[in-house]
């Protein structure tokens, strides 16, 4: 792994080069905009990943420029979503390297591009997997933005928030609440609204039957807004020991799949309206198919790899069905960073700084984090 150059490449203004000690020169040069000389380009550190499958590497780059429709964020947090191994592995079709991940990012707004109107500096906004679309395909047409044929993904498409700044298309930023701390807004950028938009587009009502399969990143805020929706709802993961914790996070009832079968359990209580399967397991999300009730759906946000196991006749005899998320447009995580303030909701976190990126993402990936590990730049 390379470690952070500690000195900084300054060109002054007779054109000739020399080195400058990276504190000060970042105190003086980067927070204080009134003594930036036009010749000196600041840098930033950023966490890349140089190849896919390779490790993480720390490195300085210069501070990007906004173009033209673009904003620039000031980067204060930035979740480590399962999705990123995606980019870490290089399994996401397109992708350039070096790379730098991350599409949970909370920050304030440092530098807006030519063009931007609704957007200014010191706003705090977030960013997630919508971080941009074309306005010209099929689906953005239909004004299905998140399904855009030429999406932009912070940390897929360009660099995300695995850095001190981001810069991203202005369409998708979300408005930040105030009363939002930016370690606890960064993981609803992802986790957060996929688990909310999921559940609120649904169909479920007040009442109904929501079990929520798996406890980590996705499934500990699924729970929580499964519970602030009104939904009847049921935490379903492996041991004994997650009971309290389910309970805490809303759960009116916890199912241990290791002591008892999950599948009947929810049919003993009349059949689930909906499954909201988050935990990244292709077998665990098709051996609750039968935990359904009649007209009950799998809503699958955890992006596992695997084949599903279902037959038809499964889905035929009481009109299920299995239906996919993907999180939704930066307008739907606005409403996600609202609701949250408004009910309550809150993700449990674990903080590092940058330059633990790889002890950050090794947790996160071993499923050790309690639940989301978040970058502090
Ligand atoms: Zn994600
Ligand atoms: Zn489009």
């Amino acid at each position: 792994m390379q470690l952070y150059h500690t000195r900084h490449r300054v060109q002054n203004a007779g054109g000739s080069i020399f080195w400058s000690a990276s504190s000060w020169y970042r105190k003086y040069f980067v927070t204080s905009r009134r003594l930036w000389h036009p010749t000196i380009m600041p840098d930033m550190k950023v966490a890349q990943v140089p190849r896919p499958g390779a490790d993480f590497e720390l490195v300085t780059r210069p501070i990007p420029e906004p173009g033209p429709g673009q904003v620039r964020v000031r980067v204060e947090a930035c979740g480590i979503c399962h999705s990123d191994d995606f980019v870490k592995q290089g399994h996401w079709p397109g992708l350039i390297f070096p790379r730098v991940p991350g599409h949970e990012i909370a920050g304030v707004i440092d530098a807006v591009g030519e063009g931007v109107s609704t957007w200014k500096t010191g706003q705090r906004v977030g960013i997630g997997w919508h971080g941009g679309n074309c306005f010209k395909c099929d689906p953005c047409r239909r004004g299905d933005f998140v399904n855009c044929v030429n999406l932009k993904i912070p940390g897929f498409t360009h660099d995300g928030g695995y850095a001190e700044y981001v810069v991203n298309p202005a369409e998708g930023l979300a408005r930040m609440p105030d009363d939002l701390q930016p370690a606890d807004a960064a993981p609803l950028m992802c986790a957060g609204i996929t688990t909310y938009n999921a559940l609120r587009h649904s169909g479920a009502v007040g009442g109904d039957l929501v079990a929520v399969l798996g406890i980590g990143g996705l499934g500990h805020l699924g729970i929580q807004f499964a519970r602030q929706l009104g939904f009847h709802t049921v935490a379903i993961g492996r041991g004994k020991d997650k009971e309290d914790l389910a309970r805490q996070l809303g759960a009116h009832r916890y199912i241990d799949t290791d002591s008892s079968n999950a599948a009947q359990e929810l049919q003993r209580m009349g059949g689930a309206r909906i499954v909201l399967a988050t935990a990244p397991s292709s077998k665990a999300m098709s051996d609750l198919v039968d935990g359904l009730g009649v007209g009950g759906t799998l809503l699958i946000v955890g992006a596992a790899t695997e084949p599903l196991t279902v037959t038809p006749v499964q889905l035929i005899l009481s009109r299920r069905s299995i239906l996919g998320w993907p999180s939704g447009t930066s307008r739907d995580s606005e409403d996600t960073l609202a609701f949250s303030v408004q009910s309550g909701v809150r993700p449990m976190i674990e903080t590092f700084p940058l330059a633990q990126v790889a002890e950050a993402y090794d947790r996160m990936f071993t499923g050790k984090v309690r639940f989301r590990a978040v970058l502090i730049p």
